[in-house]
């Protein structure tokens, strides 16, 4: 088969979370399999051009339709780590993708309303023909749009779409400007309940309904998010829409890329290490400590990675970090925040621990470090609000760090209590769980598993294996969204 992954991040040359890490698993997966991918980018000033190799203009004259003129674009090909990305560059004044940061632009909605307009430009202008396009969050969510009402009548009849949903929260909102500038134009057609037009909001049209509406198929990244997406709030105004599409709506688990995470071959890691020399994990530990200036001693150390906002539960992840120093536990933090309030909460924080013997926090994005984090620490907590499907607990699991989570979303697939699942056999179980997202909930969790790794530290090394036994890989969702793609190819 031949697939094309339509998406705004791809690993590690262009990530800012769990996306990036999906887009790049994911094509890898596929391609494992002997299928056909490429996946289309744009070309940002700030990606990290040292994981692109063989970088070249691969298509010089691509002039994307804008308003009522035309935008000339210049496409480049380069291997990111064996996969094959275009990477399209606009010359115009807006500047869509040389802005210093991948999102957070007042624009943002106009920048990835042309990125995908473009992505079709250069589909259909180089005769590229995929059985499946498959496109990612809210970004993307206007490629099926345009390519049923607009592509599919110029040569683009037999392309299907995937359209996947990593995060509900972010669904992308534009208005008249954006179905002018795209060539949509007919205001009263798009502007419609059961096509464009935001569920609570007459005067919008959200690109993420409209991917959910036109795709083929949609999903998001975990089973348990789309029953939560379809039922409770957490589909942030979108549950009314997946009911009405539920046929053609599930939830299908992320993988991680046991390549990029594998403490057996990870080249940011000093020492390497599988489950049945777990020693050496202990020296990554110390140099960890040795890192980030932690005293080397005989007490647990608890990790947090991940981004500092509303969703990953940022007020028990401060919690966290003072519970375990309280239990005479460690705690390092690695993470970024965008918004002002937070973020500086998290540098008072990091000023006031400086000198702190038993933790360290480590503000902004980093991830050389994450892989020593992963590789080093006992536990990982990730307390979230709600988790789509989270990379870092399945990624802990496979560095033989203990999860501790809060029972939402992908973590509810992944992490089974290692006292109270009644689902599986306790040789089965690989972490621990919480409820409730007062901090009272957070310590009993954490309380279990610091107390199992002081008083019975062979039954903490057990549920250590118990994880690093678990298979998060790829293999597993490359079948499913094989299967997929199958389905909508020949309806
Ligand atoms: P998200 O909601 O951000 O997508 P996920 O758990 O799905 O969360 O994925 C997070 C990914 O980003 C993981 O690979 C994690 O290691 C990485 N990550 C998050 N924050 C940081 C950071 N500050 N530095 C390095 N890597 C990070």
């Amino acid at each position: 088969m031949y697939i094309v992954q339509v998406a705004s991040e791809c690993a590690p040359v262009i990530k800012a979370g769990g996306l990036g890490d999906v887009v790049y698993g994911l094509s890898r997966g596929l391609e494992v399999q002997g299928h056909c991918v490429e996946i289309i980018l744009p070309k940002y000033d700030c990606m990290r051009y040292d994981h692109i190799w063989g970088l070249h203009d691969a298509y010089r004259e691509l002039w994307v339709p804008w308003y009522g003129g035309a935008i000339h674009c210049s496409v480049y090909c380069g291997w990111v780590h064996g996969q094959v990305c275009f990477f399209i560059e606009p010359h115009s004044q807006d500047n869509f993708f040389n802005r210093g940061c991948y999102y957070g632009c007042n624009d943002d909605n106009m920048r990835f309303a042309f990125f995908s307009k473009a992505a079709l430009e250069f589909l259909l202008q180089s005769n590229k023909r995929p059985d499946v396009i498959h496109c990612h969050d809210w970004q993307t969510g206007l490629v099926p749009v345009m390519l049923f009402e607009m592509y599919k009548y110029h040569g683009m009849e037999h392309q299907r779409v995937c359209y996947t949903i990593h995060n509900f929260k972010h669904q992308g909102i534009g208005g008249t400007e954006t179905l002018w500038a795209t060539g949509l134009n007919q205001e009263s057609y798009y502007f419609h309940y059961d096509r464009l037009q935001d569920n609570f909001n007459p005067f919008a049209i959200n690109y993420m309904k409209g991917g959910i509406v036109y795709s083929n198929y949609v999903n998001t990244v975990s089973p348990h998010h789309a029953w939560e997406a379809h039922h409770t709030d957490i589909g942030c105004g979108l549950g009314h829409t997946l009911h009405l599409t539920q046929d053609k709506f599930a939830g299908i688990l992320n993988g991680i890329d046991y390549k990029m995470w594998n403490p057996e071959l990870d080249s940011y890691i000093p020492y390497h290490y599988a489950k049945d020399n777990l020693a050496d994990k202990t020296l990554n530990k110390k140099a960890l400590r040795e890192r980030l200036l932690i005293q080397q001693a005989d007490k647990p150390l608890i990790a947090f990675i991940g981004r500092l906002d509303a969703q990953k539960g940022v007020h028990l992840v401060h919690h966290a970090l003072y519970y375990a120093l309280s239990r005479e536990a460690q705690f390092v933090l690695l993470g970024s925040a965008t918004e002002p309030g937070i973020n500086s909460r998290f540098w008072h924080e990091k000023n006031y621990l400086n000198n702190h013997p038993d933790c360290h926090l480590e503000l902004g994005f980093n991830e050389e470090l994450a892989h020593l984090i992963y590789a080093g620490a006992d536990m990982i907590v990730v307390p979230s609000n709600y988790e789509p499907c989270g990379l870092t607990q399945m990624i802990g699991l496979q560095y033989g760090t203990v999860p501790i989570v809060r029972a939402v979303g992908g973590l509810v697939n992944t992490v089974f209590d290692r006292d109270y699942e009644q689902t599986k056999h306790p040789e089965e179980r690989n972490g621990y769980v919480f409820h409730q997202t007062d901090n009272y909930a957070l310590e009993s969790a954490m309380n279990r598993a610091i107390q199992l790794w002081y008083q019975e530290p062979e039954e903490f090394s057990k549920l250590v294996i118990q994880g690093m036994e678990y298979d998060y890989s790829w293999n597993h969702p490359v079948e499913e969204y094989l299967g997929v793609y199958d389905r909508i190819r020949h309806k």
